[in-house]
């Protein structure tokens, strides 16, 4: 059966209302869609930029059907939604990609059970539900290993470390499912971000390299500083991972390059990523407007990288002293700045990001960093804030 194509002209449903939806929202616009965003809060950052923000819970199922009854095509842009919303929705309107593929990303175990039969490369792992689990699993792991929430688990909350056997007796599990990781020594962390379109066209982006801080990406370099063949083989994985799971849209890859070379995966995510911002401003069709086209059964774009770039994110915690220094950034000609429209800088909360060309990863990476520090730096500067700082 030859897949439905919604034209420009018809409106797309985006459950979820964070920036990842206001990125989408942003693509689909200007290639003359409509957008209706459904999320439990209101004013969120994706239905700032909706022509209908949505105000309801998962759980509500009138809710949910009526909204899934008033768009053409609906997606998501993070993928804790509950599997049953998607349900009901998928009974009034397309869903892409399809309840499976959340199904299995929003679990890790599942995820990973999934990967392993289809024979991609994992840290070793083992499921675990209760004490005698954990110590046998550690056994099997060896120590470092990584305790992790099966379920509702990003940005490295709902893990552990664990280095010594005497720590495993004092954790209480509490009934939870658990997946417990080997902690593999990486040489960098890299993630690809790939498009799969109804018909079964796939366009890979480009390797980002990733730098975490305190668990949460800080800064994404493009192309990564890794040898040309290891690139091809992040891009390879991460193509068959789409086409293996019968992927309508976009999907990261996060996964671990080890200093042999061999690249185990970490986590999938299937909807746009925050290591593929930088393909927003820096490649020919960017990862929103590529989950756009798949959505849509559009043909997908080129994502050819223009120039090489660096991604720093913008924590809330920059707001600590204050509104950051809007007009010392903007200074920076060769910065975009992006700002998601939340009210509020609570810490860790990632309120933007900036992105930085230059002429090499290394050198767009110092400028990113440059960039971001300036807008704090006139706070720190003994008060002389000028009219930047106002
Ligand atoms: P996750 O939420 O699983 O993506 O984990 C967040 C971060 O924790 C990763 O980006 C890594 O920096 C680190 N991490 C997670 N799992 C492992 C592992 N098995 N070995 C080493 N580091 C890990």
């Amino acid at each position: 059966m030859k897949p439905r194509v919604h034209l420009p002209g018809s409106t797309i449903g985006v459950m979820g209302g964070g920036q990842l939806g206001r990125m989408f929202a942003i693509a689909a616009r200007r290639m003359g869609y409509r957008i209706h965003t459904f999320a439990p809060d209101e004013d969120t950052p994706a239905g700032q930029l909706a022509d209908r923000e949505i105000h309801a819970d998962y759980d509500d199922e009138v809710a949910v059907r009526k909204f899934a009854k008033g768009v053409d095509v609906l997606t998501f842009e993070f993928e804790n939604i509950p599997i049953q919303t998607i349900r009901w929705a998928a009974e009034h309107c397309e869903v892409r990609p399809g309840g499976d593929v959340l199904h299995i990303s929003q679990h890790r175990l599942r995820e990973k059970e999934f990967l392993s039969a289809a024979g991609f490369p994992l840290p070793a792992y083992c499921p675990v539900a209760n004490i005698r689990e954990l110590e046998a699993g550690v056994a099997k792991t060896g120590l470092p290993c990584v305790l992790k929430t099966a379920s509702f688990g990003y940005d490295g909350k709902g893990q552990r470390k664990i280095v010594a056997r005497e720590e495993v007796r004092g954790l209480e599990l509490g009934g939870e499912a658990f997946v417990l990781e080997a902690f593999v020594n990486f040489s960098k962390e890299i993630s690809v971000v790939v498009a799969r379109g109804a018909g079964g066209q796939t366009e890979v982006f480009p390797v980002c390299e990733n730098i975490h801080r305190d668990h949460i990406l800080d800064l994404t370099v493009t192309p990564a500083r890794i040898d040309s063949l290891a690139a091809r083989a992040a891009q390879d994985l991460a193509r068959g991972i789409a086409e293996e799971i019968g992927l309508v849209g976009v999907l990261a890859v996060e996964m671990f390059l080890m200093p042999d070379g061999a690249i185990l995966v970490n986590e999938l995510a299937p909807r746009p990523h925050n290591s593929g911002h930088f393909s927003f401003d820096a490649c020919l069709t960017s990862q929103f407007e590529q989950q756009l086209r798949a959505v849509c059964g559009l043909p997908l774009g080129s994502p050819a990288l223009l120039r090489p770039c660096a991604m720093a994110n913008l924590l809330g915690d920059l707001w600590s002293h204050g509104e950051p220094d809007w007009l010392a950034a903007s200074a920076f000609q060769d910065v975009k700045i992006h700002i998601y429209g939340k009210a509020e800088p609570k810490p860790k909360r990632k309120m933007g990001h900036l992105l930085a060309f230059a002429a090499d990863a290394g050198s767009a990476a110092s400028l990113a960093g440059a960039a971001r520090q300036a807008l704090t730096a006139s706070i720190f500067d003994g008060g002389n804030r000028g009219e930047a700082g106002r």
